[in-house]
C-alpha cells in the first residue's frame, strides 16, 4: 500500500479514482487471502521435504533489532471526537439544545446495511439515497462489511450532516454535508512509521523453522524463497548448514507493530554458493530485486502461468487431437485446473490480441520485447483492464482458466514462441529480466552498498551481542 501522506484535496475527480481504487483493494482481499492460504500450503510442503538432519538442534538463530529509523511520530489525524457514550442507542432522538453536534459511532453488524444503520438514528431513506449517490465515492459505503464501523453526526432534525469512516488502518474518509447540499469528500492516509529489521539463521531443519526462530513470519521467509526461487530450489537444493541474512522493514502505527514492509536486501549460501539481493526502485517506477552487479534475480518469464494446476497434455508435434481425432502437432502445453483459476502473464509484455480465435476460444497474446511471444487459449475470460494494447507485468492475473472453444474439460493451453517459433514451454531456456540500466547502476551501486555495510553492521553488532553473553 502507498504510504505516502496524501494532502486533503477537494478534487472529487481524483478521490473518486482512489476511492474505487479502495473500493478494488477491499473487494480483493479474499483473494489476497487465498494466496496467503497457498504461501502457508507450500510451508507445510517445504517444511515436510526438509533435508534430514541426523539430530534435531535447533536452528542457530540470531536476531537483532538496531538503529532504528528515527521513528518519527505518526502524523496525526484530525482527532476524532470521542463518540459520547450512550449515546449511540439514543441518537434518533433530537437534542435541541447541543450547540456542537455529537459524532456517534455506528459498528456495522451482520445483516446491517447502511440504509438500516442510518435510519436507525433518524435519516430519512430519502436522504441515504442522495448520499450515496451524490458522489461516486460515496456509493462505496453500500459496500460496508461486518466489522467496519461507521461515524456520524446528525443535526436536531434528523439530517446527516458529516460521516467518516476507515476503508482501511490508515486510511480515513470524511464527508460533509456542505450549505448547498452537496457532499465535500476528504481523505487522508496516514504513514507507516518503517524500522529496518535484521535477522540472520542457519538452516539446520528447514527454510521455514530457520525463518521461525530468526523471528520472521512465514510471509516475510516466502518473500526471500521468492526472491532467490529463480536460483533456488527451496525444496531440493537445501542443506543443513546453508544459511541467509535479511535486511526488512517492520510497518508501525502508532507504536505498535501492524505488519512487515519490504524485505531490503538479503544473501544467502546455498551448498558453497553465495547470492545477494537488493531492492531497487528504477526511474520507471518498477521495483525489483538485483544482484550486486544490477543483474535482475529473475528471469523474464515464469514457466507456468497458472499455479496449482496440473500438465494434462505436453507439447507434442505428433499428437492425436482428442476432439479432431487425427493427429494434430500439440505446439503448447496444457494445464488442467479449475474454471476460474487465474491465469498471470509469463512475462512483463503488451496485449497484442484479445478475442475469440477458432476451437481455441477466448485467446489472449503478449509480445514481449522484440523475439518472445506467449498464447493463452480457452479462457473463460479476460481480466479487467485487459484489452489489445493493455501493458501488462510478470505475474499479473490477465485472465482466467475456462472451456472456451474446442476443450474437453477446463484448462489453459499455453504457447510461447520465440522468434515466432513454437519452443516447448517446459525446456525452452528462459532469458534474464532485464537489469538496472547503464544510467541507473551508479545510483544502484551505491544503494546497494549502503545495505551491504548495514547488513554487515547489524551481523557484527549481533555477534557482539551473543559473545557479550558470557
Ligand atoms: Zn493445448
Amino acid at each position: 500500500m502507498n504510504a505516502q501522506r496524501r494532502p486533503t484535496q477537494s478534487v472529487a475527480t481524483s478521490m473518486r479514482m482512489k476511492l474505487s481504487a479502495l473500493g478494488r483493494m477491499a473487494r480483493r482481499f479474499p483473494r489476497a487471502h487465498l494466496a496467503v492460504s497457498a504461501a502457508l500450503g507450500l510451508t507445510v510442503v517445504i517444511m515436510a521435504l526438509a533435508p534430514e538432519s541426523g539430530e534435531s538442534r535447533p536452528e542457530r538463530t540470531r536476531t537483532v533489532a538496531l538503529a532504528e529509523s528515527a521513528p518519527r511520530p505518526a502524523p496525526a489525524l484530525k482527532p476524532q471526537p470521542a463518540p459520547a457514550p450512550g449515546r449511540a442507542q439514543t441518537a434518533a432522538e433530537p437534542v435541541p439544545t447541543a450547540p456542537e453536534p455529537d459524532w456517534v459511532e455506528l459498528k456495522v453488524q451482520s445483516g446491517d446495511t447502511l440504509s438500516t444503520l442510518l435510519q436507525a438514528h433518524g435519516v430519512t431513506a430519502a436522504q441515504v439515497h442522495r448520499l450515496v449517490t451524490g458522489d461516486d465515492q460515496l456509493a462505496e459505503l453500500a459496500n460496508l462489511r461486518p466489522g467496519d464501523s461507521l461515524n456520524i453526526t446528525v443535526d436536531g432534525a434528523g439530517e446527516l450532516t458529516a460521516l467518516s469512516y476507515h476503508p482501511s488502518r490508515i486510511e480515513t474518509v470524511k464527508a460533509i454535508l456542505e450549505d448547498d447540499g452537496r457532499w465535500r469528500v476528504e481523505n487522508e492516509t496516514r504513514q507507516y512509521q518503517r524500522r529496518t529489521r535484521f535477522a540472520e539463521a542457519t538452516i539446520d531443519n528447514s527454510l521455514f523453522l530457520a525463518g521461525h526462530a530468526a523471528g520472521m513470519s512465514d510471509n516475510l521467509t516466502m518473500q526471500l524463497a521468492n526472491i532467490f526461487g529463480w536460483d533456488i530450489d527451496f525444496v531440493l537444493d537445501i542443506r543443513n548448514g546453508d544459511r541467509f541474512r535479511v535486511l526488512y522493514e517492520e510497518l508501525y502505527l502508532d507504536g505498535e507493530k501492524v505488519g512487515e514492509g519490504n524485505i531490503l536486501a538479503a544473501e544467502f549460501w546455498n551448498q558453497g554458493r553465495h547470492l545477494s539481493a537488493y531492492r531497487f526502485q528504477t526511474r520507471s517506477g518498477d521495483t525489483d530485486y538485483f544482484d550486486s552487479q544490477g543483474r535482475s534475480m529473475r528471469k523474464a518469464f515464469i514457466r507456468t502461468p497458472v499455479a496449482f494446476s496440473r500438465i494434462s497434455s505436453r507439447f507434442n508435434l505428433g499428437r492425436k487431437h482428442p476432439i479432431l481425432n487425427k493427429v494434430r502437432a500439440h505446439r503448447g502445453i496444457d494445464y488442467a485446473a479449475p474454471s476460474g483459476t487465474p491465469i498471470k502473464s509469463a512475462g512483463k509484455g503488451k496485449v497484442i490480441f484479445a478475442g475469440v480465435k477458432g476451437g481455441y476460444g477466448n485467446v489472449l497474446i503478449l509480445q514481449h520485447g522484440q523475439r518472445y511471444s506467449t498464447l493463452y487459449a480457452h479462457m473463460r475470460g479476460f481480466a479487467k483492464g485487459i484489452r489489445v494494447g493493455s501493458r501488462v507485468n510478470q505475474g499479473q492475473t490477465i485472465g482466467y482458466v475456462g472451456m472456451s472453444g474446442l476443450a474437453t474439460g477446463p484448462h489453459l493451453h499455453y504457447e510461447f514462441r520465440v522468434d515466432g517459433v513454437h519452443r516447448n514451454p517446459q525446456t525452452v531456456e528462459l532469458p534474464k529480466a532485464e537489469s538496472v540500466t547503464n544510467n541507473e547502476k551508479p545510483q544502484f551501486l551505491v544503494q546497494a552498498k549502503r545495505m551491504e555495510a548495514q547488513m554487515t553492521l547489524f551481523a557484527e553488532a549481533a555477534t557482539l551481542a551473543s559473545s557479550n553473553v558470557f
